[in-house]
């Protein structure tokens, strides 16, 4: 994949940068993250390709369950939710799995059978405003082809 990057008007290879939190809310029982991946020139960090990433996860069983015990006394406490880290990888993976070969070995699929995918993993803090934070930390994940990213340029 050649990409030419309009700023060192190169063709470049594309380097996951930093991604941006759009926004990070609880929607009743679910957390929900939306994040920003953009895909970077190597040689200038121009920005050439983004695409958000709309996640979503279930509050932990162990959240749910504080909450309700609020609720069940009449207590008007709220879960807070907070945007901690995230990182991007990526990785190739074939269109279709390749059939093992009779002695077992999985046979290796040429580069151009292959997919090109970026995940995104987010990870989140939990609280409740009645002081209580040692819920434990939620990932939330999401992946995309590289071809589904926006052209910025
Ligand atoms: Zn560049
Ligand atoms: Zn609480």
């Amino acid at each position: 994949m050649s990409n030419r990057c309009p700023s060192c008007e190169k063709f470049v290879s594309l380097e996951a940068g930093d991604p941006e939190e759009q926004s990070t809310q609880i929607d009743g029982d679910d957390i929900s993250v939306s994040v920003r991946v953009h895909l970077d020139c190597v040689d200038c960090s121009e920005e050439m390709k983004e695409i958000t990433f709309d996640l979503s996860e279930p509050l932990p069983q162990e959240v749910i369950e504080h909450r309700t015990a609020h609720e069940e006394v009449g207590e008007e406490e709220e879960i807070t939710v907070s945007y901690d880290s995230a990182e991007v990888n990526d990785l190739y993976r074939p269109r279709t799995p390749p059939k093992p070969r009779k002695d077992g070995t999985i046979p290796r699929v040429p580069f151009r059978f292959q997919t090109h995918y970026y995940i995104v993993t987010v990870t989140v803090d939990l609280g409740c405003t009645c002081g209580k934070t040692d819920f434990e930390s939620v990932e939330l994940t999401g992946e995309e082809a590289a071809s589904a990213f926006d052209e910025l340029n």
